[in-house]
Order: C-alpha cells, then structure tokens, then sequence
C-alpha cells in the first residue's frame, strides 16, 4: 500500500513526503478511504500507531474542498491532555497550512484570552480538551453550529479522567449531522456505550 493510493490531494501527498513517511501505517491504511468516503469510525488504536494523521489528513482534504463561513470552526478535535492537544495540533497544523485551512489548539492551565483572541480571528480546526472548550463555548466565544467533523482522541482516556459530563455537555452543543470518529486504546463497555450514543453506522477498525 502506498500514500497515492488513498485518494488524497497532491498538496497533502507533498507534506506527507516532506515529513519522510513511506508507507501509510495500517491505521492510516484503512481509516483514510472510509473518511473520505464519509462515514463515521470507532477505530481500536493504540499511541504510536499513525492514528492522528489517519483522522488528520482526510478532514484537512474535505475541508480544504470547500469553503465555510470562514469564521467557525467546522471540525473538532478533542483530546484528554493538553500535551496530547499540542500534538495533535502540531500535525494537523501541518497539513492545513497547505490548504489554507486555520488550525488553532485551547486547553486549560493557561490563559484563555490568547485563546479568545485567535478564535475571534477565525478558525477551521479545533483541537481541544473538554474543559477549556466547554468555557469558551459558554462565554460565547466560540460558536460549535458549524461543527462538520468530530474526533474524540483517546475517548477511553478521556473517561477515565472524568470528562463524561464535559462529553454530554459538549454533544448537546453539536450540530446532529456531522461525521465523528472515535479512537479509543481499548474497547470497554462505556466506550461501547458513548459509540452508539455519538456514531453513525460506523464502520469498526480494529489494528
Ligand atoms: P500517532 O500515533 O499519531 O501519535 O503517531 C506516532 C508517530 O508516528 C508520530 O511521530 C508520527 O509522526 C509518526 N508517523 C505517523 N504516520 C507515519 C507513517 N506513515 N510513517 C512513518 N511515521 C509515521
């Protein structure tokens, strides 16, 4: 399997050149096409795996098709840490300034007005966690109308530090049409639980 295989854009191909990746990983292999395809995900995949480009590439590649209102961010990322939101949006970063795409990171234990500030510039993309995100959308800086893709990353995590609360009360605030994908180390009963709460038909990988 190759890269040029998947269906992606050249200016995407060219950025995954650049970072030196060969082959897509297995992950990236299987979750690319049926993103692209637009169907939903609950994907079993540990750190380490390629996961954040297999979600990260094709939204950049859909969004970068066409064009929002160019004010509200149109896919969310959330993620449980603020080290793995940096990471996460470092990537992502990468691919999207190829595509004039606008990708910005908010997490908690600092300050929230730079956040407010680049928000209100306009933004494509959102990586977050769900704490920060849920002050943001409650001080009304941050509209989620928009919302066109949702990635919850390292959902079982997520649980695990307490956030089900910020979860329910960060999908009351979604649009209900929308692609979502859930990446989830392992396959519990709760995260069974939010996938058939949170997924369309989802297609299951398993790496
Ligand atoms: P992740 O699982 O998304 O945290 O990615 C783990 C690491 O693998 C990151 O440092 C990526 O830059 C790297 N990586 C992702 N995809 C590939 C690939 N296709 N080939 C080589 N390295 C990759």
């Amino acid at each position: 399997m190759s890269f040029d295989q998947l269906g992606l854009r050249v200016e995407l191909l060219k950025a995954i050149k650049n970072k030196g990746y060969e082959a897509p990983t297995a992950i990236q292999a299987q979750a690319i096409p049926v993103i692209l395809a637009g169907r939903d995900i609950l994907a079993r995949a540990q750190t380490g795996t390629g996961k954040t480009d297999a979600f990260g590439l094709p939204i950049v590649q859909i969004l970068g098709l066409t064009r929002g209102n160019g004010h509200h961010p149109r896919a969310l990322i959330l993620t449980p840490t603020r080290e793995l939101a940096l990471q996460v949006g470092e990537s992502i970063k990468a691919y999207a300034r190829k595509v004039s795409l606008r990708c910005t990171v908010a997490f908690g234990g600092v300050r929230i007005e730079p956040q407010i500030a680049r928000l209100e510039r306009g933004i494509d993309i959102l990586v977050a966690t769900p704490g920060r995100l849920l002050d943001l959308a409650s001080q009304e800086h941050l509209s989620l109308a928009s919302i066109e893709f949702l990635v919850f990353d390292e959902a079982d995590r997520m649980l695990d530090l307490g956030f089900s609360g910020e979860i329910n009360a960060i999908l009351d605030l979604l649009p209900t049409v929308r692609r979502t994908m859930l990446f989830s180390a392992t396959y519990t009963p709760q995260i069974k639980a939010l996938a058939a709460k949170m997924l369309d038909k989802p297609e299951y990988i398993e790496i």
